[in-house]
């Protein structure tokens, strides 16, 4: 039993990963409540319960901020790999992570400044704020939630967390629709 349950909090935002174990002991003391379930059943001694795969705190818990550096793996987490001034994923390798207003110019090194960039659009860009070079985020760049990133590292949680709530990261921005800082 190695597969992951999505904990809910009580207000359905995304928590963590727990093990199915963990989660059964929380949805027998009443602690949580099941959301969605596999189609497997899972039997004990006297009862059968259907194994979760997405568990919802009964109570509100409330957790201390955790903050995430940016780095190159986690900008890239953030922007799911895809080049925030053209659209473009053209995959990991070609892909650099843009400081949005240029340190050259006393830009910071934070996730409000940072962006994933193709090789093309950075090289473009340059020593150039954006603007300067008819160039548009296709999003504000954010600080994301541990949990978003813990959920976009591990593609299945992510993948019912979509289908449940809709984007692993609520902020983001349709990105059709450029949004200016
Ligand atoms: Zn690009």
């Amino acid at each position: 039993m190695s597969r992951s349950v999505l904990v809910l909090n009580a207000t359905y935002e995304p928590l963590s990963l727990i093990s199915v174990r963990r989660a059964l002991i929380l949805l027998l003391r009443e602690k949580a409540e099941l959301v969605e379930a596999t189609e497997r059943m899972l039997r004990s001694a006297n009862a059968t319960f259907p194994e979760p795969l997405v568990i919802r705190l009964t109570r509100y818990v409330r957790l201390p901020h955790r903050t995430v550096p940016p780095t190159r793996t986690t900008v890239m987490l953030r922007d799911a790999y895809t080049c925030q001034y053209c659209g473009a994923t053209p995959g990991r390798d070609q892909l650099t992570v843009d400081h949005v207003v240029p340190r050259s110019r006393g830009g910071d090194h934070t996730w409000e400044n940072l962006v994933t960039a193709c090789k093309p659009c950075n090289h473009r860009k340059g020593n150039h704020l954006p603007e300067e070079v008819q160039m548009h985020l296709r999003r504000k760049p954010y600080e994301p939630t541990y949990v978003a990133l813990v959920l976009l590292s591990n593609p299945v949680a992510a993948a019912r967390w979509e289908a449940l709530m809709g984007s692993v990261l609520g902020q983001a921005a349709p990105a059709s629709q450029p949004v200016h800082p």
